[in-house]
């Protein structure tokens, strides 16, 4: 079994010998390669729709991985109890429905250690969530696959602003270690949204001159500014 190189980053982040969760499943490749490497024994795989639950339990079948991946139907972090597993594991979802499912799921994670989050898009309030609530972001990866661009957080219990003492505020946006690092991936990433808010600014040129319109352009001016200043060192 091969995974994509997103879920390969995913799957390299959960420590050997853990009890990991997968919540959004779907198709369960990740738990069913964890297990079939023989890198952890046991892992729950949740899945709050019908047909990727039914994906889930197809693909658990055929591995003959029935005894050690519990698949299970339910919304977030409702299919597991506290203290059933050490590792949560979040991937291809949106960053908000993500810090959605971990604040609803709080109660769930009292004997989780390790968060492994793969947002698709907004890692910020997934940054914002780990800051505010007792984890501290330990790894970041940003990794370009078929030409989509995506980011993998880690995050311990521990310190949660601790990682942004250095990079300030900015570390939330763009990351603090990330940022440190800027790989090909990162500097893609944020040249294209510059390009974007580039053309957001030039449609906004011909718009009128309303508070709220002057408000908008001065906080796009304000973020290419930013991105521009960190990508130039
Ligand atoms: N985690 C896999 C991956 O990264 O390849 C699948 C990602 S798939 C794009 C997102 C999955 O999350 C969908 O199957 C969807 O049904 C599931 N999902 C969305 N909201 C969820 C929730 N609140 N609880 C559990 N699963 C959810």
């Amino acid at each position: 079994m091969k995974l994509s190189k997103r879920l390969d980053t995913v799957a390299r982040a959960i420590p050997a010998g853990a009890t990991a969760a997968d919540i959004g499943s779907d198709h369960a490749y990740l738990p069913c390669y964890l297990c079939l490497e023989n890198r952890i024994s046991k892992a729950v795989a949740g899945e709050v729709a019908e047909g990727p639950y039914h994906s889930a339990l197809s693909q658990v079948r055929k591995w003959n991985l029935t005894d050690r991946i519990s698949v299970r139907k339910g919304d977030g972090l409702e299919v597991i109890t506290p203290g059933e597993v050490d590792v949560v594991a979040i991937a291809g979802m949106g960053g908000k429905l993500i810090a959605d499912i971990l604040e609803r799921g709080q109660s769930k994670l009292s004997g989780v250690s390790r968060l492994v989050i793969q947002p698709n898009v907004a890692g910020e309030t997934v940054r914002l969530w780990f800051m505010t609530h007792g984890w501290r972001l330990r790894d970041e990866t940003i990794l370009e696959e078929d030409g989509k661009i995506y980011e993998v957080l880690v995050a311990e219990r521990g310190d949660g602003h601790s990682p942004y003492r250095m990079a300030g505020e900015a570390g939330l946006r763009y990351g603090p270690f990330l940022m440190k690092e800027q790989n090909a991936a990162f500097r893609k990433k944020w040249r294209a949204e510059i390009a974007k808010w580039q053309r957001i600014e030039e449609q906004l040129a011909h718009a009128g001159e309303t508070q709220e319109i002057m408000e908008r352009k001065k906080r796009l001016r304000k973020k290419i500014d930013e991105t521009e200043e960190i990508l130039n060192g």
